[in-house]
């Protein structure tokens, strides 16, 4: 019997799982066709022009600076502790939250302003082992996760 463990996506439609290792992950979000808007996770209504139909589905490139953080100290559940929670402005799009991996959990190991990018990686096992997998950010050019 094949015993492989999955990874599997925390929530559909969330970012796009490169099939190659030459290919970049993406967040998907939605652009605003009227104004330009781009909101993550998917919006069906912009929230700018609040019209309805100007929304269409977006891949937003995982690159970005670091705006703010906090080291959190009590695990969500399935998580590990302490994690680092952050804000990221995207290069082209907009603020999104995400935790960040890659460093270590302290106050000097990030710096606002700083240039962060995007992995898929674990954030927690479900009872059969599986991988529940995410988009996560780390400090760019750092250690491969
Ligand atoms: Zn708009």
């Amino acid at each position: 019997m094949e015993n492989t463990k999955k990874q599997i996506p925390i929530e559909e439609g969330l970012f796009y799982i490169p099939s190659s290792p030459d290919e970049k992950p993406y967040l998907i979000g939605t652009k605003c066709k009227v104004c330009g808007l781009s909101v993550f996770p998917k919006t069906p209504v912009c929230p700018k022009c609040m019209k309805k139909d100007t929304m269409e589905e977006a891949l937003l490139i995982g690159k970005g600076k670091l705006d703010s953080f906090s080291i959190v100290q009590a695990a969500l559940p399935g998580f590990k502790a302490p994690s680092i929670q952050a804000y990221i402005n995207l290069e082209k799009g907009p603020r999104i939250w995400s935790l960040v991996t890659g460093c270590d959990p302290s106050e000097e190991a990030l710096k606002p302003g700083m240039d962060m990018e995007m992995v898929i990686a674990k954030v927690r096992e479900d009872d059969q082992g599986n991988e529940i997998i995410s988009y996560q950010f780390k400090p760019a050019g750092k250690v491969k996760i």
